[in-house]
């Protein structure tokens, strides 16, 4: 017999973050729904198609191409100060200011995972990293990107500015603010606890709490 489930256990992540059975194939379903919904011509040709391996291809009935489903890279990244206890976080401007979270952006056509996060920090940031070193994924099927998880340590933390634009400020916090804030007690709001964002942050608190 199974052990029993907690309350809500089907939908969320386990405590060590990791994604229940239930909750891939929900995610799963969602990212092969959308590319059933959004893909029904050959995008070689633009000819009609047909359906294969339930769903997991389809063929061109014009040019015999087979197509399956994309996914879109995008990093995300945890940037941490040159003796480990300060993180560098930023407030998105679709969050109002309220919200603090990691960087993030989609990789380019042709671009290198590494290279997208550098890129991507000194945009929204104005900083530049080294240690740069891969942590964990998620998948996002909205509509369809995975999500790299990094982290790293900056070269000159003066140099932290916001782009203005995507970010509207970026700050450094001390492990205890991160730890309060975690605990929903400021002073500022982190991301929810689903979210590849609070797992790197996790990542980095619990090092040395
Ligand atoms: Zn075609």
């Amino acid at each position: 017999m199974p052990p029993p489930k907690r309350p809500g256990s089907d939908c969320a992540t386990s405590e060590d973050g990791s994604a229940t059975s239930r909750q891939s194939s929900l995610i799963e379903a969602l990212a092969l729904a959308g590319w059933l919904r959004d893909a029904p011509f050959c995008p070689s040709c633009g000819g009609g198609t047909e359906l294969r391996q339930a769903g997991w291809s389809r063929r061109c009935l014009a040019c015999g191409r087979e197509h399956f489903p994309r996914t879109d890279p995008a990093v995300i990244v945890a940037v941490e100060s040159r003796d480990g206890e300060r993180l560098l976080l930023g407030a998105n401007a679709n969050w109002g200011g309220r919200m603090y979270s990691c960087f993030a952006g989609f990789t380019e056509a042709g671009e290198s995972l590494e290279a997208t996060v550098h890129r991507e920090i000194e945009e929204e940031a104005g900083v530049r990293l080294h240690a740069l070193r891969y942590v964990a994924s998620q998948p996002w099927p909205f509509p369809r990107s995975l999500m790299l998880g990094f982290r790293a340590v900056v070269d000159d933390e003066a140099a932290a500015r916001p782009d203005g634009q995507e970010i509207i400020d970026v700050r450094w916090f001390t492990r205890a603010e991160i730890g309060s804030s975690l605990d929903g007690e400021g002073p500022v709001g982190l991301p929810g606890r689903a979210s590849i964002a609070r797992a790197l942050i996790m990542d980095w608190y619990e090092e040395r709490a």
